[in-house]
């Protein structure tokens, strides 16, 4: 019978065997549609920003799996945000420093050296993000011996004044503003997971949703081959005791 091609030769012919699974018939790769269309499904509700707990309902997949399926979507969004600014390397023409800063801690201006520091570069379209270090608590002396210092940092930021965006806003006025937004439907994100959230953004921001969908497709598509490989050469591998033995 004839299916969607081969992950490891793109064969597009295959056995229907008992279990329900299909089975390559140039290279025997088997797999089960069934559980291709969940993953699917899965990338689906991640690009639509349904919340895991209301997939993992909707789709009757319990909540750890669609977990683990969204963390390796927001994976590969970093990933090819780091292939599109391989390719775009020499375009970039405007760059911003930008402090991101949770708004419960936005109310008191001391707070601000627990904020996130991002590069921000574009090439007028496209945006790229660079987490900054941890820096800004070098800071604390400074601000201790000068409360007024505080001041100068909030106006180095601007922090405070992005929210309003104006007809001549650049992509990375317009970033800031869709990153903020974006990151609330998240209701808090962890500082260590704050990367991953970042790349999300900036891929769904340089992206329309029909490319952002055909461009995580094949992107999975791709890791899912790497990784059958990569789990055949290890299984075809000769135990080490008879590597030894001859
Ligand atoms: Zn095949």
């Amino acid at each position: 019978m004839k299916s969607t091609p081969c992950l490891l030769c793109k064969h597009t012919h295959f056995y229907l065997l008992k279990d329900g699974r299909l089975e390559c018939t140039a290279c025997n790769h088997r797999y089960s549609p069934t559980k291709r269309a969940q993953t699917l499904e899965l990338l689906e509700a991640f690009l639509a920003q349904h919340s895991p707990q209301n997939t993992a309902h909707t789709l009757g997949i319990s909540l750890p799996t669609v977990q683990k399926n969204f963390a390796h979507f927001r994976h590969l969004c970093a990933i090819l945000c780091e292939r599109a600014y391989e390719s775009r390397a020499g375009a970039f023409c405007e760059y911003e420093e930008y402090l991101f800063l949770p708004a419960s801690k936005q109310k008191n201006l001391y707070q601000m050296v627990e904020g996130i520091g991002i590069m921000g570069l574009s090439t007028g379209k496209h945006v790229y993000t660079l987490l900054m270090p941890d820096h800004l608590h070098t800071y604390d002396a400074q601000i201790r011996a000068n409360p007024e210092f505080i001041h100068t940092l909030s106006n180095y930021y601007q922090w405070h004044k992005i929210s309003k965006l104006t007809t001549s806003a650049t992509p990375l006025s317009r970033f800031w503003v869709f990153l903020e937004e974006f990151l609330k439907g998240f209701y808090g994100v962890k500082r260590e997971h704050f990367g991953a959230y970042l790349k999300e953004a900036e891929f769904r921001f340089n992206h329309d949703k029909a490319t952002q969908k055909s461009l995580l497709a094949q992107a999975w598509r791709e890791h899912e081959a790497r990784r059958l490989r990569a789990k055949m050469i290890t299984t075809q591998e000769p135990p080490l005791s008879q590597v030894w033995k001859i």
